[in-house]
């Protein structure tokens, strides 16, 4: 384990970041790495449910849902879940989930987008069912490396057979940078999802950006994993 392995951010610290506009994890655009695999994820299906882990205010939730598919997603903070729908410029409902005690669900009127607000170990496939695809991206990375076992049970858990699950990681050395985001090396992915899941490594490429230079750090690397269920 590195050195991020006792590194715990609560709950409270991520609402903390979203009052205070520290986002910079966000992107304006869609996620190259996501387009560019688009096909693959989608493999010739139609009206996919894709699972969104910790969505913050992702665009690429809009741009799956203007083409056909659903999305779901779970995001704590509020704040970035009004955001999404208001620089979307959609309008949405609110409602109380009965079955997770103080958590809402914040739909688009055309039901194409649900976002739960509520900590992601509270949902499980008992609130929203199984996933067609996953994109997971600035989430098992986000996640307190403590959680990273639990994480990935959930998400085995809301996979469909015919599950697709695209999975960002970034690795950079993570002696100069606490994190999050957290270093997730090829062993961890395999560790965590090898023994549920085929693993391919679909694509590594600089993910580098100025702001990461804050971070004490110089390169990072981004890699981008294709996880579907074994076949029993
Ligand atoms: N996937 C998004 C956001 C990444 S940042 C993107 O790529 O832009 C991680 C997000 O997860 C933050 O918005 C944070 O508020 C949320 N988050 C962190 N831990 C969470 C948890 N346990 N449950 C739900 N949301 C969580």
């Amino acid at each position: 384990m590195s050195t991020q392995a006792n590194r715990v951010m609560a709950l409270s610290e991520w609402d903390d970041r979203w009052q205070e506009g520290r986002t910079g994890f966000h992107k304006p655009q869609v996620h190259e790495l996501l387009k560019n695999n688009l096909d693959k994820v989608v493999g010739g299906r139609k009206g996919i449910r894709f699972f969104f882990p910790l969505c913050g205010k992702a665009v690429d939730m809009k741009w799956l849902a203007d083409m056909g598919h659903t999305v779901v997603g779970v995001e704590f903070a509020v704040k970035g879940i009004k955001q999404f729908f208001e620089e979307q410029n959609l309008t949405y409902s609110e409602e109380l989930v009965p079955e997770i005690p103080g958590a809402k669900v914040f739909k688009s009127t055309d039901a194409k987008i649900s976002i739960y607000q509520c900590d992601l170990y509270k949902f499980s496939s008992a609130i929203a069912g199984k996933f067609g695809g996953i994109w997971d991206r600035g989430a098992l990375v986000a996640i307190n490396p403590c959680d990273r076992q639990k994480y990935a049970s959930l998400l085995i858990s809301l996979m469909e057979s015919d599950c697709k699950y695209l999975l960002d990681t970034l690795e950079y050395n993570p002696e100069l940078y606490k994190g999050p985001p957290f270093l997730v090396t090829e062993g961890d992915v395999k560790d965590l999802f090898g023994v549920a899941c085929d693993i391919e490594l679909l694509q590594t490429v600089d993910g580098f950006e100025e702001r990461h230079r804050s971070w004490g750090i110089d390169s990072l690397t981004e890699k981008l994993y294709f996880l579907t269920p074994k076949t029993q």
